[in-house]
């Protein structure tokens, strides 16, 4: 049974790939997902040879759905597969990037889907040994996905000769402590490890050198779990789908100030307006739009003039952001921007591990320097000091939360200046003043 209302709202314009069984009754039990093609990607994936399951995956253009979109296909081909070292599949299930949640649904709805992914990436690489880290905040998604690992064990999907192929593979759940940090894949291994969860420095990265020190391929859920239809289908019919090297579908946590937020799953490539107008119904209350954050709260923002830019990874990158998680965060007119990089700075000020001192003092300052200058005891030169100390983050720390946090405020402080300045003019937040402010709905993480 579902834990909350369904967020899938539904649009003409969704492309069914991963969500194509939600809504089916009782599809989280092994018997109704093995009717609706269920573990047909895994029994396909067992007349292949492994190499053959990296090549279609690589050809399905299927990129790292966790933020960094990376091409898959690719990272297990990395793994050394003549290793005398165990392998392991890790999926990361630990999403907490402010205004992301969709791992979460296909967890809750669909949780074969997800176990099939992980047992055709443990044979692609030759692992026999899988784990799902979920966030500690998700640890009633532990209980959805355990029983139906217990399913599939008494089924023959799990544990030795599966399906008779001579494939052995286990998978286990494991929690994590409830750290955003704890997404960042080396960080996630060490604490798996039952280690303190600060990152490791790379290289060598996990492929080589990742779980006890073993070769280890990480995936996001919504990752893996697009592996079984790309098997089922093949690879070419998945990256059709998309646009050149963006494959597929994916789902876009809407949020924020428009008329219907909620999940959906939507080609890869589709202008950030059409999401806006004909999917998410518009921005809320008849107001006009002021930017987006288009991937979760780490990405740099987007006014709206450049909101008709296709969602992929390429073509974010091209206008300096990036297509991250897929939490896309609307913005109205009446917010104020200073207050919203505030506000994010907060979170990744509380979020950061402290490890490396450009991010440890950096967050601290800024979310200091953010909170005073929205309190109105701003300075002239605090904008051009914010600026500098969020360069002086960026690409200088151990790990890439440093980086998420100078992002969204680099843009912020670029994009929406005026705002800075028209504090420091007032003496007083211009939104509050109006009473006009709106404030940031963000569907998971903070709320702005
Ligand atoms: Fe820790 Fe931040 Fe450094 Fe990452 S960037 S290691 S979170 S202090």
């Amino acid at each position: 049974m579902a834990h909350y209302e369904n967020p899938m709202r539904g649009s003409s314009l969704e492309v069914k790939v991963l969500t194509e069984r939600f809504g089916i009754p009782n599809v989280e039990k092994l018997d109704v997902f093995v009717q609706h093609n269920g573990y047909e990607g895994l029994r396909k994936a067992l007349t292949m040879t492994p190499d053959a399951v990296i090549a279609e995956v690589k050809k399905s253009a299927l990129r790292g759905r966790g933020g960094a979109g990376f091409n898959a296909g690719m990272k297990w081909g990395f793994v050394p597969r003549q290793s005398p070292k165990p392998k392991y599949v890790v999926c990361n299930a630990d999403e907490s990037e402010p205004g992301t949640c969709k791992d979460r649904v296909l967890i809750e709805y669909d949780p074969h889907q997800l176990i099939e992914g992980n047992i055709i990436a443990g044979y692609a690489i030759g692992s026999h040994q899988g784990y799902i880290y979920i966030r500690g905040e998700y640890r009633y998604l532990m209980e959805i996905l355990d029983r139906a690992i217990g399913e599939a064990y008494a089924a023959g999907f799990l544990g030795k000769n599966i399906l008779g192929s001579g494939f052995d593979f286990d998978l286990a759940t494991h929690t994590g402590a409830g750290a955003y940090e704890c997404g960042e894949e080396t960080a996630l291994l060490n604490s798996l490890e039952g280690l303190r969860g600060y990152p490791r420095v790379k290289p060598p990265f996990p492929a080589v050198v990742g779980l006890y020190g073993c070769p280890t391929i990480i995936n996001n859920v919504e990752t893996l779990s697009s592996v079984p239809s790309i098997l089922r289908n093949g690879g070419d019919w998945y990256a059709k789908i998309g646009t050149p090297n963006n494959g597929g579908t994916r789902l876009f946590a809407l949020s924020g100030h428009i008329e219907r937020p909620g999940i959906y799953e939507l080609p890869m490539g589709i202008p950030l307006r059409r999401i806006l107008e004909e999917v998410g119904g518009g921005v809320w209350k008849g107001k006009k739009l002021k930017c987006v954050i288009p991937g979760g709260s780490s990405c740099p923002v987007l006014t709206a003039s450049e909101i008709d830019v296709p969602m992929d990874f390429d073509s974010l990158s091209k206008i300096g952001s990036m297509l991250g998680s897929g939490g896309v965060v609307f913005i109205d007119e009446d917010t104020c921007m200073v207050k919203a990089a505030w506000r994010i700075m907060k979170f990744y000020a509380h979020e950061s591990c402290g490890w490396c001192i450009p991010c440890r003092e950096g967050t601290a300052w800024l979310k200091a320097l953010l909170e005073r200058f929205h309190g109105n005891g701003g300075m002239a030169e605090d904008i051009d000091t914010a600026l500098d100390v969020s360069y002086n983050m960026l690409g200088k720390t151990l790990c890439p939360l440093g980086d998420a946090a100078a992002m969204p405020t680099i843009s912020i402080l670029k994009k929406f200046r005026h705002e800075f300045e028209e504090h420091l003019k007032l003496g007083s937040c211009p939104f509050e003043a109006r009473g006009s402010e709106s404030g940031v709905r963000v569907s998971a993480g903070v709320a702005i």
